[in-house]
């Protein structure tokens, strides 16, 4: 893979008009690019501010320290209290960059070691989120089925989850979980 690449976000119904542009797409990837003889002015709105946000885009992260941190909060939609999950890494490393206390969301892969771990939380599982129109691993309300949004939870005015995975101590909360996959972090 050449390092004078930069890389394109551009949805399908943009793929003709990117192309006349004169951008490429990797076989391999399927990612649009363009190469350093392109002016990046032109291709600006597909671009990503700057190349260390690309790279946030999508991380392939590795922890041997990460835990599944839970908690409860009322779902959006039926507002039944519910058992919410997320993945907390003491340590880890994130596309080659060491990063100590993190949780991760958006999670798109996951290696089977770590899906093995995660089976009794089955309401964590892949989804079709509207906000975001992607599929990832998401908390669902075992009630009304309704995907709990990372972001929403991530975001709550208590933030119930950043509060319990920082509590490293709560031992019934927090449940080594060890695996790797392309994962995004939130
Ligand atoms: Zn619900």
């Amino acid at each position: 893979m050449s390092s004078n690449r930069l890389y394109l976000y551009v949805p399908p119904e943009e793929e003709a008009e990117v192309e006349a542009l004169g951008a490429l797409r990797d076989p391999e990837s399927a990612c649009w690019y363009i190469g350093s003889g392109e002016d990046p002015t032109r291709f600006s709105k597909w671009l990503e501010e700057s190349d260390e946000d690309a790279q946030d885009e999508e991380l392939s992260i590795t922890s041997d320290e990460a835990y599944v941190a839970s908690a409860t909060v009322s779902c959006w939609r039926c507002r039944a209290r519910i058992v919410v999950i997320c993945i907390y890494c003491a340590s880890g490393i994130a596309s080659g960059e060491p990063l100590a206390r993190f949780t991760v969301s958006h999670i798109s892969a996951m290696d089977s070691a770590l899906v093995r771990q995660l089976e009794p939380w089955g309401t964590f599982r892949e989804g079709y989120s509207e906000g975001s129109q992607d599929s990832y691993f998401a908390n669902h309300c075992p009630h009304c089925r309704a995907l709990q949004e990372d972001l929403y939870l991530h975001s709550e005015p208590d933030q119930p989850l950043l509060q319990r995975s920082a509590r490293r101590t709560g031992r019934d909360q927090a449940h080594p979980a060890r695996g790797k996959g392309p994962v995004e972090r939130g």
